[in-house]
């Protein structure tokens, strides 16, 4: 009898985690590290804590599920091994080395400009003088090639240390490499969950970023099985989300900031941008149109307690750019430049303070 993993992930989806109803795959709790040698099969359950109550009965669970679902002869029993979060999680210093933050860009719903947001964040840090890396991996739609004008750029491999790296493109001073380097668009929605994480996972951890102060990652929108990669993979230092002031974008921020903040994700959000905040039309610049409504992310930053990072008018010029690949950020004494510089640097002060809360308190001594 052969055994494929794919196998083990089929038995383990039939059993449920009874703390939240949700099947153990779905819910993030395999730990990408199946082992199969001959008929014994190890790999490792990830729970949230070391007390979990469901624990075992969650493993006993499993280990039936693979003798009823595989086969009797399958050597698991005791090969479980269990994992808490935190060690689940990499040290950031264990996969990027030399990255000081990493920062997710997520939204709730497609279109409400979170690749523009990101590409100009990341064109204004290093306008503020940071080293910045952007990885753009929002699978079913790479529009990071586009905005930066580098869509015929392929990316090559370079041995580094007895070891084959991805060399990312440099544009604008930013390291930045793209799913859409690696996929056809057309064939995005045809890839496997699986699939599109081990891609992601090469170009974060088989690429050399070097050293960096923020490296950005343009999320897919919405929740998805790329989200747990990216937490799982990666000691992420916070998520930017971005939302229209519209309704139904709004209930899907709500959406992506409780998946960030949940117990079993912990990752703090940074804060959220108001993007189309309002219209300004060229010929009358003190006019503004809330086309969107009004401050419909303001208020929700303020019910959901996360910091309002910026609000960005909706301006022709800003999709100009982003369809030249000539992100607006680059121009400074633009208005449209300098919101996205304020907000590159709200970012980069709420990033500090998160990272100071973090720190391990210092004791000071007093002498007599
Ligand atoms: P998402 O990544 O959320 O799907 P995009 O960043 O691709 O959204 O933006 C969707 C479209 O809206 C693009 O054509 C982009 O140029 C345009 N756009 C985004 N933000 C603005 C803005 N503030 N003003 C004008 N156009 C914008």
């Amino acid at each position: 009898m052969t055994i494929y993993p794919k196998l083990i992930r089929d038995a383990l989806a039939t059993v449920r985690y009874p703390g939240t109803g949700k099947n153990i795959v779905e819910a993030g709790m395999l730990e990408d590290n199946i082992r199969i040698e001959g008929n014994k099969v190890s790999f490792s359950l990830i729970f949230e804590k070391p007390t979990d109550p469901f624990m075992k009965s969650v493993i006993k669970a499993a280990e039936t599920a693979i003798l009823t679902y595989v086969g009797p002869d399958v050597d698991i029993v005791g090969n479980i091994s269990v994992k808490t979060i935190q060690q689940a999680r990499p040290e950031v210093g264990k996969l990027l080395p030399q990255v000081k933050n990493i920062i997710a860009v997520s939204s709730g719903k497609g279109g409400v400009g979170k690749s523009t947001v990101a590409a100009n964040l990341a064109v204004a840090l290093v306008k503020l003088g940071y080293k910045v890396g952007l990885l753009d991996a929002d699978i079913f739609g790479p529009s990071m090639p586009k905005m930066f004008q580098v869509e015929d750029a392929r990316p090559y491999a370079e041995m580094i240390d007895g070891r084959d790296m991805i060399i990312p493109i440099e544009k604008y001073g930013i390291k930045l490499l793209s799913i859409g380097f690696f996929v056809n668009p057309e064939q995005a929605t045809l890839w496997r969950g699986g699939m599109a994480s081990n891609a992601l996972k090469q170009l974060i951890g088989d690429a050399a970023w070097g050293e960096l102060d923020y490296f950005l990652i343009d999320l897919p929108p919405g929740t998805s099985d790329i989200h747990l990669t990216i937490v799982q993979t990666l000691a992420v230092t916070g998520a930017v989300v971005v939302s229209t002031p519209q309704a139904v974008a709004l209930a899907d921020a709500r959406k992506g900031i409780n998946m960030f903040t949940n117990d079993k994700v912990g990752v703090p959000i940074l804060g959220l941008v108001e993007n189309m905040a309002w219209f300004t039309p060229a010929e009358l610049p003190q006019n503004r149109y809330y086309i969107f409504g009004k401050e419909g992310a303001k208020r929700l930053a303020e019910e959901m307690h996360v910091p309002l990072l910026g609000q960005i008018p909706i301006v022709q010029s800003i999709c100009e750019s982003g369809d030249e690949g000539k992100p607006v950020a680059l121009d400074e004494d633009t208005m449209t430049g300098r919101a996205f510089i304020r907000l590159a640097e709200e970012l980069v002060r709420q990033t500090d303070k998160r990272n100071a809360e973090q720190a391990p308190t210092r004791i000071v001594q007093t002498h007599k």
